[in-house]
């Protein structure tokens, strides 16, 4: 069990093609592949309107809420909803860095999503804010010369970004074998 992941999407990400119908909130919850999980879904696909219901399935099932804001243009709404943090997408333009510094404002925490899938610029982002290393796409680039000279400024979060239940590495395989109370077979000892 890795000790959070606070980067999970759901079917409230609806019109994300890479969420499957599977992803619901209650098969995250059952899952358990985390000490403490939240739920990130993507505000413009939940839908200001829709939050207080989001946030009530969330809570329900014992998990953190969260939302993924895109940008500056969604800080006025995001920084309205009452939620346990904040995942953002900081795009390399002075108005996506000033949005930080708002939703700072609010006291929630504040996660950088994936800064090397959206060119983030980490010189320009407060120290205040959280990085985060993303499952998704970190491996997508050179991530010891993109995170490396930053690893002293700012603090860390490790997020699956999951939009699948298969996302969450082997947690669905052994899920299933543990309700159907199968034992694995280890073939070899640890070395
Ligand atoms: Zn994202
Ligand atoms: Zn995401």
């Amino acid at each position: 069990m890795v000790p959070q992941d606070l980067h999970i999407h759901t079917t409230w990400s609806t019109g994300d093609d890479a969420v499957v119908p599977e992803q619901t909130i209650g098969l995250i919850a059952r899952l358990g592949h985390a000490e403490v999980v939240g739920i990130s879904d993507h505000l413009e696909l939940i839908g200001e309107e829709y939050f207080d219901d989001y946030r009530r399935e969330v809570q329900a099932a014992g998990l953190r809420v969260g939302m993924e804001v895109n940008g500056q243009r969604w800080v006025d709404a995001a920084s309205a909803l009452p939620c346990d943090y904040r995942i953002y997408h900081c795009f390399d333009r002075a108005a996506d860095y000033r949005g930080l510094d708002r939703l700072l404002e609010t006291g929630v925490p504040v996660i950088v999503a994936h800064p090397n899938a959206l060119d983030t610029d980490l010189a320009r982002v407060p120290p205040e804010c959280l990085i985060e290393i993303n499952n998704r796409y970190v491996w997508r680039c050179d991530w010891r010369g993109f995170y490396g000279p930053f690893v002293e400024r700012f603090q860390f979060v490790i997020g699956s970004d999951a939009h699948q239940p298969n996302w969450l590495n082997q947690t669905v395989a052994r899920y299933v074998a543990s309700e159907l109370r199968i034992r694995e077979k280890l073939l070899f000892a640890p070395s």
